[in-house]
Parts: C-alpha cells; sequence; structure tokens
C-alpha cells in the first residue's frame, strides 16, 4: 500500500494459500480498510495475487483495479472460478457444521461475486501511461511470466520531489514460450520485487522440452497413455504448445491430445484473443500454421463435459491427458490417475514444482501405493517430472534483472518469498552494490 498526496494506492489484492481454518481467516480479514483505498494495481491473473479482489470490492473498495486488457480477461475466466472453489469449500465445512450442530459458514465469496468484480477493473496496454491518484502516473511493463503479467512502474510526484517506483509483480524467465521476456525499466529509484526462487536455479527450458519429448517417444512405444496434470492458467497453454511445434516438427509421433479442463478452455480462450503479448515465435509459428493457431491443432481436443470426460477412460490406444490440477491433488486429472495408474505402459508426468502432503508429490517421491478417491492403488505407471517449465525468475534471472536496473537504483524491498530465498536474494543483491535491501515485516512501514 502506497500514500501519496493523501491518497491510498494497493498493489494486488491475492489470496492467502495454506491450510483451509488459517486461510479463511487471513483472507476474511483484510489488513487494511477498502474504503479508503483510491486505487488498485494488479500485476497479473495469479491467484495469488488478484484472488481476494471480490473481497475488497464486497467490502466497500472506493477506487477501481487497475491492470492489462490480457490480465482482465483471465480474470473474467479466473475470479468466477475461484468463487465457486470458495462455494464448494464453505460447502465441504457446513456438512461437518451440521452434523456437528455448529452454525454454517459463508464462503469468502461466490462465483456470482467473482464475475461481479469485474465492473470494478479498467484495463490498459503495455507502455501508455495512465493517471491512478493525483501525483501517481502507472505504465505497465512485460514481465513475461504469465499472460498479461506487467511490472508495475510508478511515477510519483509528491511536494515537488519525484521518484520511479517499480513493482516486479511475479517476475518471468527469459527465453518461456509464448510469452516476451521481461523488460527492463529504464530510471527505477526504488524496487520492490518478488523472491520465489531468489536461493535456486531452474532445470534450462530447452531441457524440459527433450523431456517432454523423451516422455511422449517412451509411452508411445509403450503402447501407453500419458497423463500430464497441469495447472489450467499458462501450463496448460505452454505444454499444448510445445506437443503441436514437436508434433509438425516430426520429433514425436503424432498422438491425440486432449486438454480435460473446462476452466483451461476459458484460459486458452483468452490467450487467443490477446496476440499483443505473444513473442516473435508465437507470431512466426502461428503465421507458418496451416490451421491458424498456437493452442488448437487437428489432434488436439478441448473436453467440455463431465461425460467426455469419463469416456476417455476407456478410450483404446495411446493418447494424451492434460487436465488439472498440477499437483493432481483435486480435479479431473484424479479421475484418470485412479484409472491408469496401475497400468505399467502408462505415464504421469509433473510440470511443475509439487507442493508438500499432495498425491503429486507422493508420487514424484516414489510412493508404490497411494490413496486416490479413498481407494489404495499400486503405482505401475511411470512417474517423471520436470521442473524446467517454472514460469517463475530464478536466482540467476531474479540477479541479472536487478542488475540491469542499477545507475539510480538505490532501495530495494523483498517480497513475496520464504524466509531463506529472499535472505539469500538480498546478499546477491548487495553483492551487486545496492546497499539499502530491506525485507519487511508485516504491517511495518516506511518513508520512501
Ligand atoms: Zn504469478
Amino acid at each position: 500500500m502506497l500514500s501519496v498526496n493523501g491518497h491510498q494506492v494497493l498493489l494486488d489484492c491475492g489470496l492467502f494459500q495454506g491450510r483451509r481454518k488459517e486461510s479463511f481467516e487471513r483472507n476474511a480479514h483484510l489488513p487494511f480498510d477498502p474504503r479508503q483505498v483510491d486505487a488498485l494495481i494488479l500485476s497479473h491473473a495469479h491467484m495469488d495475487h488478484a484472488g481476494n479482489i471480490p473481497t475488497a470490492i464486497k467490502a466497500g473498495l472506493r477506487g477501481s483495479v487497475h491492470t492489462t486488457h490480457a490480465t482482465r480477461d483471465l480474470c473474467a475466466a479466473m475470479l468466477p472460478d475461484s468463487g465457486h472453489i470458495q462455494e464448494q469449500d464453505a460447502a465441504f465445512v457446513n456438512k461437518r457444521h451440521a452434523a456437528q450442530g455448529e452454525p454454517p459458514v459463508q464462503p469468502l465469496y461466490t462465483a456470482d461475486e467473482g464475475a461481479a468484480a469485474l465492473k470494478c477493473f479498467c484495463s490498459y496496454s503495455y507502455g501508455l501511461p495512465f493517471q491512478v491518484v493525483p501525483g501517481v502516473q502507472v505504465t505497465f511493463y512485460d514481465a513475461g511470466h504469465i499472460l498479461g503479467s506487467a511490472i508495475v512502474v510508478l511515477d510519483i510526484e509528491e511536494q515537488g520531489r519525484k521518484l520511479r517506483l517499480a513493482y516486479t509483480g511475479d517476475l518471468g524467465r527469459p527465453g518461456l514460450p509464448i510469452l516476451r521476456d521481461p523488460q527492463l525499466v529504464p530510471d527505477v529509484d526504488v524496487l520492490i520485487t518478488e523472491s520465489t526462487y531468489g536461493d535456486r536455479l531452474h532445470e534450462p527450458l530447452d531441457e524440459a522440452l527433450e523431456k517432454l519429448k523423451a516422455a511422449v517417444r517412451e509411452t508411445c512405444d509403450r503402447k501407453g497413455k500419458l497423463f500430464i496434470p497441469a495447472f489450467a492458467v499458462g501450463r496448460v497453454q505452454t505444454i499444448v504448445y510445445d506437443l503441436h511445434r514437436l508434433m509438425d516438427g516430426g520429433s514425436i509421433p503424432r498422438l491425440p491430445v486432449f486438454v480435460d479442463s473446462p476452466l483451461a478452455v476459458n484460459v486458452t480462450e483468452a490467450f487467443r484473443m490477446h496476440p499483443e503479448c505473444y513473442d516473435d515465435d508465437v507470431r512466426r509459428f502461428i503465421v507458418n500454421d496451416p490451421h491458424g493457431g498456437a493452442f488448437g491443432f487437428d489432434l488436439l481436443t478441448y473436453v467440455h463435459s463431465v461425460e467426455e470426460s469419463k469416456a476417455l477412460n476407456d478410450r483404446p490406444g495411446s493418447y494424451i491427458v492434460i487436465a488439472a490440477s498440477g499437483d493432481a491433488d483435486t480435479g479431473r486429472i484424479l479421475h484418470h490417475l485412479r484409472h491408469g495408474i496401475e497400468d505399467a505402459r502408462n505415464t504421469v508426468l509433473f510440470v511443475s514444482w509439487q507442493p508438500p502432503d499432495t498425491l503429486g508429490r507422493r508420487l514424484v517421491e516414489g510412493q508404490k501405493q497411494v490413496r486416490i478417491f479413498g481407494e489404495e492403488h499400486q503405482v505401475r505407471a511411470q512417474v517423471q517430472e520436470i521442473q524446467g517449465y517454472s514460469a517463475h525468475a530464478d536466482r540467476g534471472d531474479l540477479l541479472n534483472y536487478i542488475g540491469g536496473l542499477r545507475g539510480r537504483l538505490r532501495r530495494v524491498f523483498i517480497v513475496h518469498g520464504e524466509e531463506g530465498p529472499g535472505a539469500a536474494l538480498a546478499e546477491g543483491i548487495r553483492a551487486l552494490g545496492v546497499t539499502d535491501v530491506v525485507r519487511p515485516d508485516p504491517g511495518q512501514a516506511f518513508d520512501i
């Protein structure tokens, strides 16, 4: 939250994601008064940045939500979906409460309230400055993290003093498929940076592509099925694009591909609508592709209904299914795994980091027996993992980026990361010659 010339400007308003009870408490009680917020600036559509906007609006958010065109359109699909999940969660808790004679809980917000939040959005192009409150001009720079993601640049003027503040949101990786690379911002005085992977390096992207190739080939040779658990936003579109390129290039066999996720269908539509966010490779690919699209091809089917999804289980021969969730803990992927995990010809290919206490984590750790929908299953399918698809800058990318900002940069605030990565990144930034590096505590205030 920035206070400038007596106005309040909020950067992002995400959901805290953790254990149910703690999450609900933290998300329901905002640590500020939304009625005093004159502008909310949204860096990108991931739920840990955008997911609590409906709560702020319900509590009387005074100003508008300012973001890029693509982020607005992703939110149009994702906020109602998030509301739907909140409703399901509340219904689950209320079943238990009813049995124990406790009063029912209300969802944080509903699907309808998620959709209604869009009324408060104003959207902008990259690179075009606009004023949000007197003395604060905002320009969105490309963050290269997910479709529509922005580095928020604020040109601030207060009592004759001028300052350029940049907030990374989540910083992407150079070379990610589909998206342009993170854009350097000139003349930054103060930076607020994320630190998710401040202490780690990712596997290179071309290694990820090699592993995908190998998984498809080997599964096809065994006449098996390839299950790819993936989150609906970003990762699904990246995998579809890579499979499409590899099949067109003849380096993997041409197999039917099914994207089994209703949210992914809507999100892919937002990808199609925003060619202004693409990098040159995907633009060239679309021009040369006979079907004229990067996210659809003759072998690809988007599965809508539950019936179609279930019918896939009985389909003979090799095919590829991409379904949420990415950690295989919820969503339609579970139905596919229940049917396919005991068949040694099949492969389960994880393409994102697996959080603790999820089915995905148990599988990548090599457990040979797992529970799915309350039933024990023997793991006979191959389990493989690709780490290289991460859409986050790693330590090297973060330090490269921040190194590129040097010049006027005199102060860095480190946010959005656990303690270890944050501290490691702070060390690295000091070694670049920026001495004023701060890792603020929640609620702490600074005069800049
Ligand atoms: Zn993100």
